[in-house]
């Protein structure tokens, strides 16, 4: 019981202190291999009470012996859990717990999960999960945030039909889809002056092109609004850019920052699309990732969360939305292609189809969350068209980065441990993604 892995994890709620210990000697890599293999009933009680993994010790087979340590043992697995927290007590704290997992209430949440990390598999990299954080006091829950009605047309908005833009052209009196060159764009077709090799400090040009997508001519439409017809539009011209773009550039990064919030400059719906000569950072992470993958790795990802299904929050023939494991912003969703394609442009009509429904619950689930225009960043990433044929270990998917976490005010910051050591979330990715599936 005094053994080098023990730990203690105060759990407190309004007026007690529950108190629970985890118990055993094994490292916490075990630990994670064995909650990655246990199945999900067990996984989820687990997380009520702790865990641990050790070697199999013959009273773990003793019944006698179990019932005197109060332990659960999973016999030829070599997983054992105890709780030690006096059990009325313990009940009392969950069901104060189950009592306050609705966010949108307002109230604040118990966890009884203890802190841990979980690797991000397409990317490398670890994320710090530390539930009981959400048991800390808040302030101004929530407010009535109900999304301001606008417009249909805005004189003053630089995207909207016959208008201005800020770069001196006037907008088409268009009345679909319409894209156009980024008047301000980050990066440029025209050929650089090449950089000088060596030295210190490395740099390299980098060439590209920039366009907005008008997602409609109505200033007031959001894709989460949108009739199925109207996001299907979208999406056929997201697989244009891409096939286009791609044909002349390494990568074409199809995105949209929705709200002010996520610095969108515009309220009118729209979305970017940046193509450059080489293949960003994070792509090429997750190009490495999947390349050295057992298979293709987001097909894996799809099985292993058909099965665990508590992550998932829509799902329909052709895709799967799910909270990723390793999500790190609150209410983060991967939306991953169940065909085997790697590009946009791959996409069968039936494809698009069902991505144009599967959008539109996702998104107005987003909307529900706290009854407010949701905003976010997403965006698309295919395999590199640098790459050519030698592409089969992508996966078509898109990524949705909403900040809000408690409320339409109350948001995630990216600060302190997470700019300085690693990112790290407090509601787990299983209760975001409950929460998601209860507003659909
Ligand atoms: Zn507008
Ligand atoms: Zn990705």
């Amino acid at each position: 019981m005094a053994g080098r892995g023990r730990r203690r994890n105060r759990v407190a709620g309004p007026g007690q202190r529950t108190r629970i210990a985890l118990v055993g000697r094994a490292p916490r890599s075990r630990v994670r291999s064995a909650r990655a293999t246990a199945s999900p009933a067990l996984r989820r009680r687990w997380s009520l009470v702790g865990a641990t993994s050790a070697p199999c010790r013959d009273d773990d087979h003793d019944d006698a012996a179990a019932r005197r340590g109060n332990r659960r043992h999973a016999r030829g697995t070599s997983r054992v859990y105890r709780q030690l927290a006096g059990s009325q007590r313990l009940a009392g704290a969950l069901a104060l717990r189950r009592k306050r997992l609705d966010l949108s209430s307002g109230e604040s949440v118990v966890s009884l999960d203890p802190p841990h990390r979980r690797k991000n598999l397409l990317t490398g990299e670890w994320v710090l999960v530390s539930p009981q954080r959400m048991n800390r006091p808040w302030q101004g829950e929530r407010k009535s945030t109900a999304a301001a009605a606008r417009a249909s047309h805005d004189p003053d908005c630089y995207l909207c039909p016959g208008n201005l833009r800020s770069g001196g052209q006037h907008n088409p009196a268009y009345d679909a889809v319409f894209t156009f060159a980024n008047d301000f764009p980050a990066l440029e077709a025209r050929e650089t002056s090449p950089v000088e090799p060596g030295g210190f400090f490395q740099e390299m040009p980098a060439r590209g092109e920039a366009r907005v997508i008008c997602y409609s001519p109505d200033h007031s439409a959001t894709l989460a609004g949108m009739e199925d017809p109207q996001r299907r539009a979208v999406i056929e011209e997201w697989c244009r850019l891409s096939a286009e773009l791609g044909a002349r550039w390494d990568h074409v990064q199809i995105f949209e920052n929705k709200g002010a919030m996520m610095g969108a400059s515009s309220p009118h719906p729209h979305g970017q699309v940046w193509a450059s000569d080489y293949v960003p950072t994070l792509v090429e992470r997750e190009d490495a990732c999947q390349r050295k993958a057992d298979g293709s790795l987001l097909a894996n990802v799809i099985a292993a969360e058909d099965e665990a299904s508590e992550r998932i929050v829509a799902s329909n023939a052709h895709w799967q939305a799910v909270v990723p494991h390793w999500a790190a912003w609150p209410f983060e969703v991967l939306l991953i292609a169940r065909d085997d394609v790697r590009r946009l442009e791959e996409l069968t009509y039936d494809a698009r189809d069902a991505l144009a429904a599967i959008l539109g619950r996702v998104l107005t689930a987003y909307d529900r969350l706290f009854l407010t225009d949701f905003p976010y960043s997403m965006g698309w990433h295919g395999a590199p068209h640098a790459l050519g044929e030698d592409c089969a270990h992508w996966r078509l998917h898109a990524h949705f980065y909403p900040p809000l976490l408690r409320s339409a005010e109350i948001r995630k910051h990216m600060v302190g441990f997470e700019l300085l050591a690693e990112t790290q979330r407090d509601l787990t990715p299983e209760a975001a993604a409950e929460r998601l599936r209860r507003l659909m």
